[in-house]
């Protein structure tokens, strides 16, 4: 349910809003908008009568969200949300491009991705450090060790850091390295791990569930902004379908999708969508033609070597000539990148 303020409304009569819902078992969550104020109260419906908030001084109206899914719904925030990473905005003008290996696997390599990317433009190194393989025979991570080696790069070049969280046993650690915590498709309905993350004051890239309808995953996202991080960045990084062409099929209809129903920013993941990396340019362009409000993409110094994912990375050079030839699609759609 969304309580809308009138435009006069005072601190005062927002507090006494937000305490009555309280008082009656609702979460509540006050969005400032430059005009008015409109409070989102979640919770269980069969213990409101509406009338008695209608009334009460400085409320305007009340409209219920017919969404399942409410604090990541349009219809609460009708302005696009912007995820803030220290001075990187995701959801803004700028197309932000997060770039690194599928895997952390030593320092030296990593560090210079973390250079090459950041000449190319890219404002994040991602890597992974714990890794959900689908053999249990296939390298796992480097697990903290990893951590260190993306901190380490950090150090060395500015850049932000993503990385996926794969238990909820790891969240703080992983969050104390991390600028945004990675929740994985093979996880985007792992209830427990994402009411973690929620607890978490780290963004948290949750990225689409293999077979995961639009709404599912919307939901995935509410679990995490439910249990108090709005800090939410989506990553559509292809689905399962009967195409085997490509590893995965990127839906790049889930942008516009998304936009409309959501005001969460969506990326998108071409390099797991495409597993060829022949195939990641023409799926990172069409991403930025479609509206995505970032791109991660993996780029390794030596893909046949690479301990994971190699024929989907991107050499560095590649990966270059890839951020000059996204700069005219990205000012065609009025953005920059
Ligand atoms: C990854 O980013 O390396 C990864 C494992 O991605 P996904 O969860 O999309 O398969
Ligand atoms: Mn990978």
């Amino acid at each position: 349910m969304i309580i809308i303020m009138n435009k006069d409304a005072t601190r005062e009569q927002i507090d006494n809003v937000e305490h009555k819902l309280s008082e009656l078992g609702f979460k509540t969550h006050p969005i400032f908008g430059e005009v008015k104020t409109v409070i989102g109260a979640i919770g269980d419906k069969r213990h409101l009568n509406p009338q008695l908030i209608s009334i009460m001084p400085g409320v305007e109206n009340i409209v219920p969200i017919m969404k399942p899914f409410k604090l990541a719904s349009r219809e609460l925030k009708q302005i696009s949300s912007i995820v803030e990473i220290g001075d990187v905005k995701i959801g803004g003008n700028e197309i932000v491009v997060m770039a690194g290996p599928c895997a952390i696997e030593n320092e030296s390599n990593f560090v210079e991705t973390a250079i090459r990317v950041k000449e190319a433009g890219a404002k994040i190194i991602r890597g992974g450090a714990f890794k959900p393989r689908t053999s249990p025979y296939a390298f796992q991570g480097l697990e903290e060790d990893g951590l260190k080696i993306m901190a380490s790069a950090r150090e060395a070049t500015g850049l932000k850091l993503v990385t996926e969280v794969v238990d909820t046993r790891d969240v703080e650690l992983v969050a104390s390295y991390a600028d945004i915590l990675q929740i994985g498709a093979r996880n985007m309905q792992n209830f427990r791990l994402l009411q973690e993350a929620g607890l978490s004051k780290k963004p948290v890239l949750l990225k689409r569930g293999l077979a995961a309808t639009i709404e599912e995953w919307l939901m995935a996202a509410e679990y995490i902004m439910a249990a108090g991080n709005p800090n939410i960045i989506l990553c559509e990084r292809g689905i399962r379908t009967y195409e085997t062409a490509t590893r995965n099929t990127l839906d790049l209809s889930a942008i516009p999708v998304i936009k409309e129903l959501s005001h969460l920013p969506i990326i998108v993941d071409p390099s797991h969508a495409a597993g060829t990396w022949k195939y990641v340019g023409p799926l990172a362009k069409g991403a930025v033609a479609t509206g995505a409000d970032g791109l991660i993409i993996e780029v390794h110094l030596d893909p046949p070597n690479a301990f994971s994912d190699g024929p989907q990375s991107l050499r560095p050079d590649k990966f270059a000539e890839l951020m000059n030839e996204l700069k005219p699609m990205a000012s065609a759609v009025g953005r920059i990148i």
